[in-house]
């Protein structure tokens, strides 16, 4: 699953039960409307879905949101590895204790 594959689904996600950031006001993609529940997402939505006319503020936030967005799926894997790893030993012991 790509960084593009999870920002999409968030960005679906937030667009079905909007919520409001601390301002009281939702937040708003100004190109086309969607509402997203965290600026991270929307940042991270106008990077892929308006990548052709962003501002350069925009881009920015849009590269810090997709290296939060790495950072998050290189800690998940990490963790991902180590929970299958945990569960081929414990099965490897258990079918020497038992088997
Ligand atoms: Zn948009």
């Amino acid at each position: 699953m790509s960084t593009a594959d999870a920002a999409e689904s968030a960005t679906e996600s937030a667009t079905e039960e909007p919520e409001r950031d601390g301002t009281g006001e939702p937040i708003r993609c100004e190109y086309c409307g969607r509402r997203f529940a965290e600026s991270d997402l929307l940042a991270l939505h106008r990077g892929l879905a308006h990548a052709g006319r962003l501002t350069d503020g925009e881009r920015e936030a849009f590269e810090t949101a997709y290296a939060g967005e790495e950072e998050g799926l290189r800690l998940f894997r990490l963790k991902a590895l180590l929970a299958l790893m945990a569960l081929y030993f414990l099965l490897l012991f258990a079918y020497s204790i038992f088997g």
